[in-house]
């Protein structure tokens, strides 16, 4: 597949510093807004911020098969409506206008105006309407550690594992934009296996290292996606924290699975890497045995080498990373869960959120959660100020980032951020 966009010898006109996760080879899109005026549609180059309704409205995006009304939305919703072929062709054509030697806007200051906002001065916003959210279990290290802890070293992955891509439905209601603030969340746990559970703030407080990826329309109810097809359904991705009490989990689990423990909030990144930017990076995935079934085989690379660092900040404090992982680490990859979560007929629709599960990977510096990290509370992280964490506490802000690189090119996510506040009263 030959992007135009994605060609590594392109150069923009807008300033790109070095190492910075917004190359004109990116062209991730997000919804954001300046001073007073309403939510629309941006794109980013280097530190510039790029208003899509008004390059629209200036003329640039003409042809395109997009409907107009898009770039003025709230949410990226709408575009996702002209699919992979409408969003890939506007893409090529923001790379044409940036283009280093394309004069048409770099020379006309009163549009270049209009249309470029310095990074530092926009607010980004929830980049999609999401319908549903459903989140996947698929890192094979994950589970096997999470199977150790609370199972049997033995025989750590449940049976099924190999063989689904185990998943679950979340709720979107409480999927938020990177740099909202969260309390803590209530609940009941049951701390002492002798005793009756208790009412109270969670005590295990914790991140799970995701990431996302956001649909187009896809099948309609009763029919399916294949593998092969899947990633024309798959728009972009995001980085993705889901936020997880580790205690109100472990005692609300049983028989239904994940419930409160879960969905009082979890964070996405502004800006959707589309994964059209991703195709550079894509790579082979682990071999996987036993055989899966017809419906789960698939061709070619679908894994992803996508770098991902975890970074927590105690107030005022400075960071300390505690986790260096890679999405390539996924057993199960994208393709073979949308086929999976459509198998039965279920329809998937624009704005669908699906999260990774937590991303492990093999040695313990890579794992994507505390509770494995600190092995249960065990052993507790040293931080940078002396500290120590075995959870997350209060006024801790938790600081996801992730990037692609080649020696060519480089395409980053920026980052997601959340700060856990105290428990009400
Ligand atoms: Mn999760």
């Amino acid at each position: 597949m030959n992007i135009k966009a994605n060609d590594p010898s392109l150069k923009s006109w807008i300033e790109v510093p070095a190492n910075s996760d917004f190359p004109i080879q990116n062209i991730p899109f997000g919804i954001f807004s300046v001073a007073n005026n309403r939510k629309r549609v941006g794109t980013i180059i280097g530190d510039t911020v790029i208003d899509l309704a008004e390059l629209e409205v200036l003329g640039y995006l003409e042809g395109l098969d997009v409907d107009t009304w898009a770039y003025e939305s709230d949410s990226l919703n709408l575009l996702m409506d002209a699919h992979k072929e409408g969003t890939r062709e506007l893409r090529n054509r923001i790379s044409e206008i940036f283009e280093a030697n394309n004069a048409s806007l770099r020379d006309n200051k009163e549009h270049s105006e209009i249309v470029l906002h310095p990074a530092s001065t926009v607010t980004m916003h929830m980049p999609v309407e999401i319908g549903d959210y459903t989140d996947f279990y698929s890192s094979r290290e994950h589970a096997t550690n999470v199977g150790t802890m609370f199972r049997d070293p033995n025989n750590a992955l449940l049976p099924n594992w190999l063989h689904i891509p185990v998943g679950y439905h979340g709720r979107s209601s409480s999927v938020i934009i990177s740099g909202t603030d969260i309390k803590r969340p209530i609940g009941q746990t049951k701390p002492n296996d002798d005793e009756g559970p208790v009412f109270g703030p969670s005590r295990l407080v914790d991140f799970e290292l995701e990431m996302g990826f956001i649909t187009y329309d896809a099948n309609k109810l009763g029919d399916r996606v294949s593998t092969d097809e899947a990633e024309d359904y798959i728009f972009g991705m995001c980085l993705f924290n889901d936020w997880s009490a580790r205690d109100i989990q472990k005692w609300e689990y049983v028989p239904l699975g994940p419930f409160l423990a879960k969905n009082f909030a979890s964070h996405v990144s502004p800006w959707i890497v589309t994964l059209d930017a991703l195709q550079p990076f894509a790579i082979e995935g682990p071999k996987q045995d036993p055989e899966v079934f017809d419906y789960l085989k698939y061709m070619g690379k679908k894994n992803y080498d996508i770098e991902l660092g975890v970074f927590i900040q105690p107030e005022n404090g400075e960071e300390t990373r505690v986790s260096t992982s890679n999405f390539k680490y996924m057993y199960w990859n994208m393709s073979q869960q949308l086929a999976h979560h459509t198998v039965n007929g279920c329809n998937v629709r624009a704005g669908d959120l699906m999260g990774s599960g937590t991303i492990s990977g093999p040695t313990p510096d890579s794992y994507g959660s505390m509770l494995e990290i600190s092995w249960k509370g065990t052993k507790p992280v040293k931080m940078n100020d002396g500290s120590e964490r075995k959870f997350i506490q209060d006024n801790d802000t938790v600081i996801m980032r992730g990037h692609c690189s080649n020696g060519e090119v480089r395409i980053g996510f920026g980052e997601v951020t959340g700060k856990v506040l105290p428990a009400d009263k």
